[in-house]
Order: structure tokens, then C-alpha cells, then sequence
């Protein structure tokens, strides 16, 4: 089945298919590099990661650029309140947030592009737009977009042209302006700012820009598909669209992919209501990386996300339950096979990857699976699952896994280096008894574990049960669950 895609562009689903043989060519709106990212960036993240992974899976080739923001106005002023150069101030951030995205399994785009490396890029294209007298330079030395010569402006968002204002994200100086919707392209610099010496005078470029000159660089002028959160729609895409359509005359991008917002208990993050989140303070208070993976890859990208800690524990339970239920279909089984489940392992496969062609629905896609999750036990508890039914229900957790990436177990090594990261930087912060503990549980390797199971058999064997509690529950204080299993051996997990 093709894959369909809602277009913000356009209002609709349509079909999506690169327009370069298999390739298909996307930009997404990386994060700004001011601070550490929040659970609202990183919805976002894990929604263009879902749709990555499946255009990967239905056998496509990728080229998806991602962009560093690492100038704008609070960059500017944190780094010249701390005395340090504006990428001192950033390159801290920029590594907090690829360490938040491995945490967050998000795979890395083919192209990282950061703003501040482009910035010869951006003057050219500006040049380019005030030789065509789409852009002009005020006295001070800044450009600014002439809107009244994009006559396509508000085609993404369906604005009315004549009410449109200065937005939330919209550049506030407004001197110089020949019309108050006018956007800057080029800021001159305020005296003791940081600034870049360019063919277009001295100054920093405006953010919308930045985009615009990077997608083209590293995509050429027309592409496939670009991504961001909703509230970049406008003006942010707006501008994109209107600097690069009106200097190339070729159609931006033809497929844009907007991720609703994600919401706290029902609300807006903020820091004055308290209900503002990192990726770090979740893992802080002791909720497993994979849990908010599985929660954020779950939520179909076009519906709003209501973030609950009830909800990060029930997709804690949900992964605990494809664990073991891996588990299970690993452990020796009956030899034989029952047809039922040969049967339901392939409608599965077949299930899951029409829920994903139809507009990432990841709800129906992860329904799917615990549907054959459900039936596989059933039939198990029964006597009717078979040592030859494990391979094809393995491989259909494989292809759900391919997306959700949450069987591999590293939410103990994961939580370690947040709580060290935490003591080393954030001393003030509370590091709760779960994070503490599952954070010990890493430090136990593998070779120590395997060597405290196999004396706790032995001490069984030999009816010292005393010995073989004791062994138990000190595995179990590292977060290490024993399972005896029907055979008689004993398998061991990190809870
Ligand atoms: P920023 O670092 O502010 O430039 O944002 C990085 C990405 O996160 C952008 O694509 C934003 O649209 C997106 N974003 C910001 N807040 C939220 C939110 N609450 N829910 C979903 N995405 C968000
Ligand atoms: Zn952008």
C-alpha cells in the first residue's frame, strides 16, 4: 500500500512518494540551542523519528537534513551576560541534546547542519532577494522580506492576508519597515553583539533564513517533504516558503508534516505553572527512558498529546509486557506449530504496516501488536504455541520494534549517566530512590549477574535455601528480577 500523508499545504491526505526515483529528500526544524530540550521539542523529535523509520521500512533511501539553531536573541545575551563566545554557550546544549535524542532512541538525521557554519549561505541568498528588489536593507544595515512581492504569502497556513500581524515568533523590531508585516532577513548588530562579517555587511541572520539556506544547500531548490512542531507553521514556514519560492520561482517543499502540540495534565508547559518537563527531570524521578519513547512514539502526530504520569506508567507496563513477552517466545517451547498463530503472526505484520501507510497512525499500529501479544499468551497459558510459531511472531515484534525501538534494554545505563550528569551539574536537583536504584542496577555487569544466578541454582539444587534467597534478593536490590522457567532453569531481566 502507498504511504498517505496529511499536507498541511493543501489541508489533505494525499499520497506521498518522493519525486527523485527512491530518495525522498526532507528538512526538519532542528531545536534551538539556548537550553536543554523540553518533552514538547521531543514529541516532535520522536514524530518525524516514527516517520524516518518507516519510510526506511517500506524500502525508501533518505537524505533528511536537521539544522542547529545556535544564533538568535537569547543565545546572543545569555552568552554576552557569561562573558563566553556564542558557540562556547551552545556547544554544551547541542551535546545535551543529541545525548537527549540517544536516550530518546531518535536516529540522527543523514545531514546535522548548524546555523552559524551556513552563515555565507544566508548573505547570498539575502543578496540574491535584494537583487531581484525582494528584500531591502534599512539604514542600519538590516534586510528585510518585501511580502507585498510574494503574492503565494499565507498559502501554507490559510491566513488572510489582510490580518496578518506580528505573531508570537514574529521578529518585533519593526524600524525601518516599510510595512509592519515585513520580516527580517538580516539583523545589524547592537553595539557589543555578537556578529559575522559577511558580503552583505556585518550582523547575524533572522532565523526564518537560516532554513531557507540550509534546505536549498544541502537539498537543492525544490524537495520532499518538510517537517516541524505546529506552531512553526506560521510565520516561520510562511517565511521559509516565501524567501525560497520567490528566489527560485520552484516549489519549496511539496509535502509539509506538522506534529500537534504536546500538552501537561491538559496544559500548556510552562515554568510558572510547574508542570515544564525535560527529558532529564522524567528520567530524574525515576521514569525509564523507554516508557517516554514508547509513550511519544505511540501518539498519532496529528492529535494533540496529553502528557500524564499515568500515562508514562501504563507505557511503562506496555513495554514491560513486550519484554516478557519476548521472554517468553525465547524460552524452549513444545515442539509443533498451530497454524492459528502462524496465521495471526502474518495478519499482524500485514496490520501494522497499514496502519502506518495511513498517515502514521501509531495507535492502531502498536494496537496491532498487543492484539497478537494478547492471543499469543492466551493460546501459550493453554498448551497451543509451538517451538515453530516463536519465529514468525519474533519477526513481527521485530517490525513493530523496528519503529518503536524499546525491547533492547538500556533504561538502567541510560538513567546512570543522567543521575552522574545531575550530580555533576545540577546538585540542587532531587534524584528520586527509582532513578538511584535502576542507575546501580547498570553498574552490576553481565558476567557478575550470570555468576550470582548460577550460584543461586546451585545453593537451590542443593536445598540451602537460605543461600539461594539471599542471592535473590540482592540481585533483586540492583533491580534484577530471576525467572524460574518451566524447564527448570532460571532467566534473569533488568526490572
Ligand atoms: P525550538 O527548540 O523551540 O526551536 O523547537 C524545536 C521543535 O520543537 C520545533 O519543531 C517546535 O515546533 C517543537 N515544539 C515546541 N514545543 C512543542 C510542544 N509543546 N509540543 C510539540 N512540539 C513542540
Ligand atoms: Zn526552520
Amino acid at each position: 500500500m502507498p504511504l498517505r500523508l496529511y499536507n498541511t499545504l493543501g489541508n489533505k491526505v494525499e499520497e506521498f512518494a518522493p519525486s527523485d526515483d527512491n530518495l525522498v529528500r526532507m528538512y526538519c526544524c532542528g531545536p534551538t540551542v539556548y537550553d536543554y530540550g523540553h518533552i514538547g521539542n521531543f514529541r516532535t523529535f520522536v514524530a518525524v523519528d516514527v516517520l524516518r523509520r518507516h519510510l526506511l521500512q517500506s524500502g525508501r533511501k533518505l537524505r533528511h537534513v536537521m539544522n542547529i539553531t545556535d544564533v538568535d536573541d537569547r543565545i546572543i545575551e545569555r552568552s554576552a551576560a557569561q562573558h563566553i563566545t556564542v558557540r562556547q554557550y551552545t556547544e554544551k546544549f547541542e551535546q545535551a541534546f543529541f545525548d537527549d535524542m540517544a536516550l530518546l532512541a531518535i536516529h540522527k538525521p543523514e545531514v546535522i547542519a548548524r546555523a552559524t557554519d551556513n552563515i555565507p549561505e544566508m548573505a547570498r541568498l539575502i543578496e540574491g532577494l535584494a537583487q531581484k528588489g525582494i528584500a531591502y536593507r534599512a539604514d542600519d544595515g538590516s534586510y528585510y522580506f518585501r511580502i507585498a512581492r510574494f503574492p503565494g504569502y499565507g498559502k501554507l497556513s490559510r491566513k488572510d492576508l489582510a490580518h496578518i500581524e506580528d505573531g508570537a515568533r514574529v521578529d518585533s523590531d519593526r524600524f525601518d519597515k516599510e510595512e509592519i508585516r515585513d520580516f527580517a532577513l538580516w539583523k545589524a548588530p547592537k553595539p557589543g553583539e555578537a556578529r559575522w562579517q559577511t558580503e552583505i555587511g556585518e550582523g547575524r541572520p533572522g532565523w526564518h533564513i537560516e532554513c531557507s539556506a540550509m534546505a536549498m544547500k544541502y537539498l537543492g531548490p525544490s524537495f520532499d517533504l518538510h517537517a516541524g512542531g505546529e506552531d512553526l507553521m506560521f510565520p516561520h514556514h510562511e517565511n521559509e516558503i516565501a524567501q525560497s519560492e520567490a528566489f527560485t520561482g520552484q516549489t519549496f517543499a511539496r509535502f509539509w508534516f506538522h506534529v500537534r502540540f504536546l500538552l501537561v495534565e491538559g496544559q500548556k508547559m510552562s515554568k510558572s505553572v510547574g508542570n515544564f518537563f525535560t527529558v532529564r527531570d522524567l528520567v530524574l524521578k525515576g521514569h525509564k527512558p523507554s516508557s517516554l519513547r514508547f509513550l511519544l512514539a505511540g501518539a498519532p502526530y496529528r492529535k494533540q498529546l496529553n502528557f500524564t504520569f499515568d500515562g508514562l506508567k501504563s507505557a511503562s507496563s506496555s513495554v514491560e509486557r513486550l519484554r516478557n513477552f519476548k521472554l517468553r517466545l525465547e524460552a524452549p517451547l513444545p515442539p509443533g506449530r498451530n497454524p492459528a498463530m502462524q496465521q495471526l503472526a502474518q495478519d499482524t505484520q500485514r496490520l501494522m504496516a497499514a496502519a502506518l501507510d495511513d498517515d502514521l497512525n501509531a495507535a492502531e499500529f502498536s494496537a496491532a501488536i498487543f492484539e497478537m501479544v494478547r492471543q499469543a499468551n492466551t493460546a501459550a497459558d493453554s498448551g497451543q504455541l509451538f517451538a515453530e510459531d516463536a519465529p514468525p511472531l519474533l519477526a513481527a515484534l521485530a517490525q513493530f520494534d523496528h519503529i518503536f525501538d524499546v525491547m533492547e534494554d538500556r533504561d538502567a545505563a541510560f538513567t546512570a549517566r543522567v543521575v552522574e550528569w545531575a550530580r555533576r551539574e545540577r546538585p540542587d536537583v532531587e534524584i528520586s530512590e527509582a532513578a538511584l536504584q535502576l542507575a546501580a542496577s547498570a553498574s552490576v555487569g553481565d558476567g557478575e549477574i550470570e555468576k550470582l544466578v548460577a550460584e543461586h541454582v546451585a545453593a537451590r539444587k542443593a536445598r540451602n535455601f537460605f543461600r539461594s534467597d539471599a542471592i535473590r534478593n540482592e540481585l533483586a536490590s540492583r533491580n534484577i528480577v530471576l525467572e524460574n522457567m518451566k524447564d527448570g532453569t532460571v532467566r534473569w531481566r533488568r526490572k
